[in-house]
């Protein structure tokens, strides 16, 4: 918003960070959960800004693009689910290679992610991808912080799901990096879907001084 003052140049607010966007989706789960409200809530009491928000059942094709879109996304997916179990001192029951890890985690994604509706919104606001991710907490929900929408509810983890052969049910997906909430957006919303206007409570976030209120 830009009350106050006109002084920044049009570079500085083009590039000043509430301008930040983020993808977010409330997995099936937690549609089936009854937790839309309890998840919207969370993302909007810290200050963030909600600008395009939409329902669908998805195709397998939008899941599967929308986790290969970042090409490192495999490698790093297959890491990080090998040394969750070696945290725990536990050999991955897959594989060692993190493609093979990946490819089975993919194709229990797609299957999960297309078993029924789910609510898709981009998050505008100051840093936030990483204060989306940070409130949406770590990717196992048995390890999510407490007080994280991962960690508060649900109880989900790696070995279960995996015994079980399903992707870990962990209610939200939240984009990565920048980079990757940019190309999520685009996946998902087309331009008109996405909403640029002022909320009014952005004065006591971002305005430099607090005219105006006595
Ligand atoms: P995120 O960014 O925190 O959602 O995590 P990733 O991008 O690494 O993984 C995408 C999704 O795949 C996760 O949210 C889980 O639903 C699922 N998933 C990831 N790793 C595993 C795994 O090792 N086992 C199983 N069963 N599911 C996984
Ligand atoms: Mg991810």
């Amino acid at each position: 918003m830009r009350c106050g003052s006109e002084k920044p140049t049009m570079i500085f607010m083009k590039n000043h960070p509430k301008f930040e966007r983020t993808l977010v989706i409330i997995k099936p789960d937690g549609i089936q959960r009854g937790l839309i409200a309890e998840v919207i809530k969370r993302y909007e009491q810290i200050g963030l800004k909600l600008v395009g928000i939409k329902m669908m059942v998805p195709t397998a094709e939008l899941i599967e693009k929308h986790y290969t879109l970042d090409s490192e996304w495999r490698v790093k997916t297959g890491l990080k689910s090998i040394k969750a179990y070696t945290d725990k001192g536990l050999k991955h029951p897959v594989s060692n290679d993190p493609l093979e890890v990946t490819a089975v985690v993919l194709k229990k994604l797609i299957e999960y992610m297309t078993k029924g509706p789910i609510v898709a919104m981009v998050w505008q606001g100051a840093h936030a991808v990483q204060i989306v991710r940070k409130l949406t907490g770590g990717t196992e929900p048995l390890t999510s912080d407490v007080g994280t929408i991962r960690g508060d509810f649900v109880l989900d983890s790696y070995s279960m799901s995996d015994n079980d052969h399903r992707a870990v049910r962990n209610l939200v997906h939240a984009s990565g990096s920048v980079k990757e909430a940019n190309d999520e957006i685009t996946h998902w919303f087309k331009k008109d879907e996405v909403f640029d206007y002022k909320l009014l409570n952005e004065a006591i976030l971002y305005d430099f001084e607090l005219g105006g209120i006595l």
